[in-house]
Parts: C-alpha cells; sequence; structure tokens
C-alpha cells in the first residue's frame, strides 16, 4: 500500500526561476523600483494583469496588505461597516479592523458558501463595503450577490487567495467585483512563500492602492497603463493622489517576483491536475454514508488544492473519534471548529467588538473537515488519502451501527 504523502510540501519552484535569482543575487537589485523600468515585479504586475484580463495589477507583500489597501482604496470613512463571511480566515476581518472599519459578519451555510438570504438582510444595515471571501476556493453565488451589491451602489472586494483559476460562468474569480486579491503564501496555487496582488480595472482605486503600498515620490511612474488603454486615466489618478495619502510600504520584493513568473504559465496544469484530483477524492468519499462533499454550483468551475466535506450523523465524542483514527491512519483532518484558537472559527476574532453569534455557520464549522490536496498528488495517494478517510468512518461509525448504539 501506498504511504499517506506529505501534503504540505509545495511543488519545486521551475528551474528557470534560477538564472533570474542568481542574476539578481549578482547585481543586488532587489527592490522594485531601483531600475529605471521593467524591474521582475513589473513584469510580473503586466503577466498577472494579461492572464487575469485586467486593466491593472499590483503586487504586494502578502493577500492580507492587498485586502487591507483595497478598503483604504475605496476611501472609506473611519468606522464605515464592512459586511464579510462567517466563515474565513482571520486576515479578512484584520484588514477591515486595519482599515478603521468595522466587520460585519453574515452567515455561511453547510456548502461553506455565503447564505444569500443572510446577506442580503444585513446588506441593508448601513453597509459601505462587501469583502466576498472565496473560502477554500468556494464560490458563493456572484450573481445573486453582485446583483444586491450594484443595487445598492456598494463596491465589492474578492478575497480569491484561494481562487486562482476558478471561474464563474466562464469569468475568472477575482475580476468579478471592483477588485480581487490573491496569495502567493506557500500554501496557495502560486508559491512565493509570501506575497500577494490586487487586480482591477479602476484607475482612481491603483492609483491610491500603488501610491498606499509604497510608491514614494514619483516611483508610481513605473506603473504603466496597458499599451493604448486610458493611460491617460492612470496619470490623471496619480496627479491628483499625490502627497494625499499616507504611505504603508507594502512592496513586494524582485526575487519574490522572480520566484512567481515562471509558476504562472504552470496555472492551467495545476488547476486542472488539483480539479480531478478533487473531483476523484470527492466520488471516493460520498459513497461514504457518513462523509458528504457538498456540490459546487452550476456556474462554477473550481480549482481547488484541498477537500472539504462534511460529516453526517456523528455526534461530537464521535467527529472526535473520527478525526483521531484518520490520523491513526496516517491522514491529519482539520474540523474547522473543533480545535483550539482556530483562525477560521468565527468566534475566535475576539479583536472584533460585539462579536455575533452565527448558528447556522458555527454549526457547519463543527462537522466540516478539511484535507489538503495539492496538485502534485497522483492516483495511488489519492486512494490511499481516500481510503484513510472513509475507513476511519468506519472504524468510528461501523461499530456503532454494528450494534446499534
Ligand atoms: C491565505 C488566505 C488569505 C491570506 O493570504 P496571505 O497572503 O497569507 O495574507 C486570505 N484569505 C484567504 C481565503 C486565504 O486562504
Amino acid at each position: 500500500m501506498t504511504l499517506p504523502p506529505n501534503v504540505y510540501d509545495a511543488e519545486p519552484i521551475p528551474a528557470s526561476a534560477k538564472a533570474e535569482v542568481e542574476r539578481l543575487l549578482q547585481s543586488g537589485d532587489l527592490f522594485r523600483y531601483t531600475a529605471p523600468q521593467d524591474a521582475p515585479v513589473s513584469l510580473m504586475e503586466s503577466e498577472f494583469a494579461e492572464m487575469m484580463g485586467t486593466k491593472y495589477a499590483l503586487a504586494v507583500s502578502s493577500c492580507s496588505a492587498a485586502l487591507f489597501l483595497s478598503l483604504k482604496a475605496l476611501n472609506l470613512p473611519r468606522d464605515a461597516r464592512v459586511l464579510i463571511p462567517g466563515f474565513t480566515f482571520a486576515a479578512v476581518p484584520s484588514s477591515v479592523a486595519h482599515a478603521d472599519c468595522v466587520p460585519v459578519l453574515c452567515e455561511v451555510g453547510e456548502n461553506y458558501r455565503i447564505d444569500v438570504a443572510d446577506f442580503e438582510q444585513r446588506l441593508d444595515d448601513n453597509i459601505s463595503a462587501v469583502i466576498i471571501s472565496h473560502m477554500r476556493g468556494h464560490t458563493s453565488d456572484m450573481d445573486a450577490i453582485m446583483a444586491l451589491c450594484d443595487a445598492r451602489d456598494i463596491p465589492v472586494i474578492e478575497d480569491a487567495a484561494h481562487s486562482l483559476g476558478t471561474t464563474w460562468h466562464g469569468r475568472k474569480i477575482g475580476t468579478i467585483g471592483r477588485v480581487g486579491c490573491f496569495s502567493f503564501q506557500s500554501y496557495k496555487l502560486v508559491n512565493a512563500g509570501e506575497g500577494g496582488i490586487l487586480v482591477t480595472d479602476d484607475a482612481d482605486l491603483v492609483a491610491r492602492a500603488v501610491i498606499m503600498s509604497g510608491a514614494y515620490e514619483h516611483n508610481w511612474q513605473k506603473h504603466k497603463a496597458p499599451e493604448g488603454d486610458n493611460a491617460g486615466d492612470l496619470q490623471a489618478a496619480f496627479a491628483k493622489w499625490q502627497n494625499q495619502l499616507p504611505l504603508y510600504n507594502l512592496r513586494l520584493n524582485n526575487l519574490s517576483a522572480a520566484i512567481i513568473r515562471p509558476q504562472l504559465t504552470e496555472v492551467p496544469r495545476r488547476v486542472r491536475d488539483g480539479r480531478a484530483n478533487h473531483d476523484y477524492v470527492a466520488g471516493l468519499l460520498n459513497t461514504s454514508p457518513w462523509l458528504a462533499v457538498p456540490d459546487k454550483l452550476a456556474a462554477e468551475d473550481r480549482a481547488p488544492d484541498s477537500i472539504q466535506f462534511n460529516l453526517v450523523g456523528l455526534d461530537n465524542d464521535q467527529i472526535l473519534a473520527f478525526q483521531a483514527a484518520a490520523n491513526q491512519r496516517g491522514v491529519k483532518v482539520q474540523v474547522f471548529g473543533q480545535s483550539t484558537d482556530n483562525a477560521r472559527a468565527f468566534w475566535n476574532w475576539q479583536f472584533i467588538k460585539d462579536l455575533p453569534e452565527l448558528p447556522q455557520t458555527r454549526a457547519m464549522l463543527m462537522k466540516a473537515c478539511d484535507v489538503r490536496l495539492p496538485a502534485r498528488l497522483k492516483r495511488d495517494e489519492l486512494d490511499t488519502i481516500a481510503g484513510a478517510l472513509t475507513g476511519a468512518a468506519e472504524d468510528v461509525m461501523g461499530q456503532a451501527r454494528a450494534y446499534g448504539t
């Protein structure tokens, strides 16, 4: 039998990154604004914007930084209320807190997606902006969300940290709202250790974000508009905001860009393999009466590098026993709500004043399991993981069923 693989290891960085990293080490040219033009960070921004089909991209130090800058770039007043999902990574409410805004949480359903009825209700409670976090790459109903937000003229920021390569009706996730944010942290599809990027078609928004990211003095001149495309708009926006905004210095450095650039061409392959792996394992897990992988939404084509499933008919002791049995079989399962201080459980975001209760989201988090499934895994490794999970459920529940307890 194949041993369970280490699912925390990343893929090797493409060999072609080496020569460029070596060149940068030789020249010491690591700061994005030293070269007069074509610094690796600038080239990466152009390539990423082209890949996404957006006018502008701004590379920054993390997706969290991209989310924070997006909020600041929207020019929201202090204490503006920002609606976010109750199931996301702590980085999302943190970005709202850093922007001196107030996070407002909405319910998330059993399928890990925003509960649109609850979202709509809270949207009318003095909300100034929305962050849609496509948590673990699960896309919420963007048709309904955009219709509700557009009707009220509320800007939407997409947290697409885990959604690079995901599409909705064929449109790229991260390009549907006013601005989309991505991560290059090691557990995401493109790995630079750390890093992030925001994409938008809004010249005024990107000009504000560029300056606040640390393009002091006239360094914004090194951010080019796409060829022949509203270059005047971007110049005018930079002129308008010159010296008007604080600098947060959240820039990316050239070494990170050199590591990211050769991975961008790998994205379609990683998406294809990740999706095939996910759907194969989902089919195996769904054969167990105790495991349920929620269906994707019809408009969605996903790019998963992990799998989430719900435990069905297990009480809390049995959920913990399942987790222990899977661990015994060599597969580590995170049950979001069951571990102490989990950063994806909203009740641990205690920096939020008057933290609300979200019964539906809490119930989901107490039984929702998370297993990493990187695109590089092979069939026998997937069989081993799926076998460990269905076997662990059988270990705990088969006996209960046999004895009718
Ligand atoms: C990883 C992640 C983030 C944070 O990304 P960083 O680049 O580490 O700041 C935000 N949101 C989601 C959904 C994530 O998965």
